[in-house]
């Protein structure tokens, strides 16, 4: 059995096809840096590589090169398809099987993640088109978050917000956070009932996450995926009281200041360079401040977010790194695990160089409080997600 897993993420559309049982993965794509000059669409069928040249760059025409590659790839037929999906608000609580009264829920929480919703749905729909005789199921980021106690999901505002509006924390990222601390605990010979993790997933989104006993107890991201830490374009946390001096001060309106925290902050804004954590990191080994400053700040504000969950789940028994710049970057990690020395955590600098390969990904000293990198297979797990819904609904 073949499952097609979509990741139509803000500026990248991922696609594999998966054997959900065997975790063998026929074929993979990604066509990255959707609507700038240096899109790129490169995709491979069992280990052997192609580039397509992008024609269009824009979001649909992304949507429309992947879809014609993947109907001529049909080796061996798909048969269902797994939409990675962001916001599923409170009503979704573990993944589900799309239907149209699905969808029309779906469709009303676009502008919770503005970012990643209306893509998702586009992803859905073209996926639809392509492949009308087969189950589509939806995995959600925020369903791993729905065991999250009322003292760390409710903001501290008037409660009628929480009951008309659904105001309140949900958290993202879930399949990753998920998928990280339950490979961790396997790794570490952890019981997985009793256990306590911190996992950061660090890609162009980020979020932090408390997991004990398998669960998520606390996150970093709220109401929508702009909260908490900085990111490579969205801000993470500020004064909720900048809109109303933007207002006064610059006249901006709610919507301006919002699109501005969410597509032109984080790395992107601070540093004036780049969303792209590489680029960062190149432009700052080359004497520009603020790219130094950006990547800083990064450090500093995940390392604090990492203390607050020590503080949720009362010990630590393992960081967990994942996402793109938490498996790839050792400045970061040295930079974080260094901030992190109070809560027992010592760096082994060779084997952070080396990503903790040949050490089950443990990158900390014998003795300290263990960190270690894990690399992120939420196409595995939505995979198997996946069938699991679609086998059941025959
Ligand atoms: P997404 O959230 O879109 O899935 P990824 O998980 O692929 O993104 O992470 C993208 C981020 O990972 C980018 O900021 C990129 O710069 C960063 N990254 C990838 N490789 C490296 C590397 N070798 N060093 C530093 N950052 C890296």
């Amino acid at each position: 059995m073949v499952v097609l897993v979509l990741n139509c993420g803000s500026s990248s559309l991922k696609f594999s096809l998966i054997d959900p049982e065997s975790g063998d993965e026929h074929a993979n794509g990604t066509f990255q840096r959707i609507g700038t000059e240096n899109a790129r669409f490169d995709w491979s069928l069992h280990g052997d590589s192609r580039r397509e040249s992008p024609g269009r760059t824009d979001y649909r025409g992304a949507l429309d090169a992947v879809m014609e590659v993947l109907r001529g790839i049909g080796v061996p037929g798909v048969d269902a398809v797994g939409h990675r999906f962001v916001h599923g608000g409170e009503r979704f609580t573990e993944s589900t099987i799309i239907d149209d009264s699905v969808l029309a829920v779906l469709e009303s929480y676009a502008a919770l993640a503005p970012l990643h919703n209306p893509a998702n749905l586009m992803g859905i729909e073209a996926a639809m088109r392509s492949f009308p005789d087969v189950a589509h199921v939806a995995v959600f980021d925020t369903a791993f978050h729905q065991t999250m106690p009322p003292r760390a999901f409710m903001y501290a505002v008037p409660y009628g917000w929480y009951r008309d509006y659904g105001v309140r924390r949900y958290g993202f990222h879930g399949t990753s956070h998920r998928y990280a601390s339950r490979e961790a605990a396997r790794r570490l010979g952890l019981d997985p009932r009793d256990c306590a993790l911190v996992t950061a997933h660090l890609g162009n989104g980020c979020s932090t996450c408390a997991v004990k006993g398998g669960v998520s107890i606390d996150t970093s991201m709220g109401m929508t995926p702009l909260e908490g830490l900085m990111m490579g374009t969205r801000s993470g946390d500020v004064d909720p009281g900048l809109h109303a001096h933007l207002a006064d001060a610059a006249g901006m309106n709610v919507r301006e200041t919002t699109d501005s925290l969410n597509r032109k902050s984080g790395l992107l804004g601070v540093s004036g360079v780049d969303s792209d954590m590489r680029t960062v990191l190149d432009a700052a080994s080359k004497g520009n401040e603020r790219a130094e400053l950006a990547f800083q700040m990064f450090c500093y504000r995940l390392a604090k977010s990492i203390g607050g969950m020590a503080v949720a789940l009362a010990r630590v028994d393992a960081l967990v790194f994942t996402g793109g710049i938490g498996e790839n970057s050792a400045r970061v990690r040295a930079q974080v695990i260094g901030l992190l020395a109070p809560l027992g955590f010592e760096l082994d600098d060779g084997a952070n160089l080396a990503h903790g390969q040949g050490r089950n990904g443990l990158i900390t000293r014998d003795g300290s409080t263990a960190a270690l990198v894990v690399t992120a297979d939420e196409a595995l797990l939505i995979a198997r997600d996946t069938w699991d819904l679609a086998a059941g609904a025959g």
